[in-house]
């Protein structure tokens, strides 16, 4: 059992919050998840698969919070990357359409 730092009141070693005063219960040590720097294959994963990186983003968001965080940037900038390149490539086709018309116009 451990005790309320606040009230003193007597609660589970489970509970989060003392159900007395309503102040939250920092987990023991020993049972804290470990350091929660994410693997950057996750980003790199994401990043080339934005849509893979968002799903392990909300599956993992809870239980690993790191790898989620990794995924969720690689997700965000490959998505945004992805647009961008699009974008470019629609401009590039419509200047070469643009030049092509130009071309044939002095040719004929
Ligand atoms: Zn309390």
């Amino acid at each position: 059992m451990a005790f309320c730092k606040n009230c003193g009141n007597q609660i589970s070693d489970q509970a989060v919050m003392c159900p007395m005063c309503g102040t939250m219960v920092s987990a023991p040590v020993n049972n804290t998840p470990k350091a929660t720097s994410g693997n950057f294959l996750w980003a790199v994963l994401g990043f080339f698969v934005p849509l893979a990186g968002l799903i392990l983003f909300i599956v993992w968001k809870n239980d690993r919070p790191g790898d989620a965080k990794m995924a969720g940037i690689g997700a965000l900038v490959g998505f945004i990357l992805n647009i961008i390149t699009s974008v470019l490539w629609g401009v590039i086709v419509g200047l070469m359409e643009v030049l092509l018309l130009e071309g044939s116009y002095y040719y004929y």
